[in-house]
């Protein structure tokens, strides 16, 4: 039997490997990639043992859950990456433990996440996440590309928040290939206003190599790594 050390240990091992093949095709050097390993859904024990296997990024989608591991693995030095749906009434309490807040999608939440970082005396980086489901659609989450410049400028007159860069997730229903192809081009049009916005977060446990392909610097990777996660998401 295995444990579930080795397991994490082989998981790991097949993503980065997956990462230093997509990068040398894209003729990127692999440590122009970070990965972050989202463990929702899994217990703190993970966790510690990924930081024992020199993750150094971890992500998190539900404020409660988040906050728990991440005063449970205090100790560990980790990165954590909020990713999720934020509401603005947590949004001050998420800015107290992430070090990166990547879901950043409309102006209400600036107010909150600034006043959290604050109160904890510590910048917090942000990401603005950016739909990129068709014009019309229902949208699951992210602020349109037209709109960014202007919570941009929120971000960046608030104080105590980082604007760093942008975080996306392709759409179901169409070939990542193409959304990343669209999230490049937002991207490159976004920098060349915000130079110190260069974070691009993109790509999952399907879709890693098409993201790397087309400009990613950081991945978010949860099953490939954790194993499957329970069916009631
Ligand atoms: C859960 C989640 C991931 C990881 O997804 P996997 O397919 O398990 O790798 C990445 N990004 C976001 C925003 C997520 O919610």
């Amino acid at each position: 039997m295995t444990s579930r050390a080795d397991e994490l240990a082989a998981n790991l091992d097949a993503v980065r490997r997956r990462i230093d093949a997509a990068c040398a095709e894209a003729g990127r050097a692999s440590d122009e990639v970070r990965l972050v390993v989202v463990t929702k859904f899994f217990p703190a024990s993970d966790v510690r043992l990924l930081a024992a296997l020199g993750v150094t990024d971890v992500g998190e989608n539900r404020h409660q859950e988040a906050e728990a591991k991440s005063a449970e693995c205090a100790d560990l030095g980790l990165r954590w990456h909020f990713i999720g749906g934020l509401q603005s009434n947590k949004a001050g309490a998420v800015a107290s433990y992430a070090d990166v807040v990547e879901s950043v999608d409309r102006a209400k939440l600036v107010g909150p996440l600034s006043r959290g970082a604050h109160g904890r005396g510590h910048e917090v980086d942000v990401l603005l996440q950016v739909s990129l489901d068709p014009p019309g659609a229902d949208h699951r989450a992210g602020a349109d590309p037209a709109g960014l410049d202007e919570l941009a400028a929120a971000v960046e007159e608030a104080g105590m928040l980082r604007l760093r860069g942008l975080m996306a997730v392709a759409p179901l229903g169409e070939a990542p290939e193409a959304a990343f192809d669209r999230l490049a081009d937002v991207h490159a049009s976004f920098v060349s206003d915000h130079p110190g916005a260069t974070v691009l977060s993109a790509g999952m446990s399907g879709d890693l190599e098409a993201a790397i392909t087309r400009g990613a610097t950081h991945v978010r990777v949860g099953s490939a790594v954790l194993g499957p996660r329970p069916a009631v998401q």
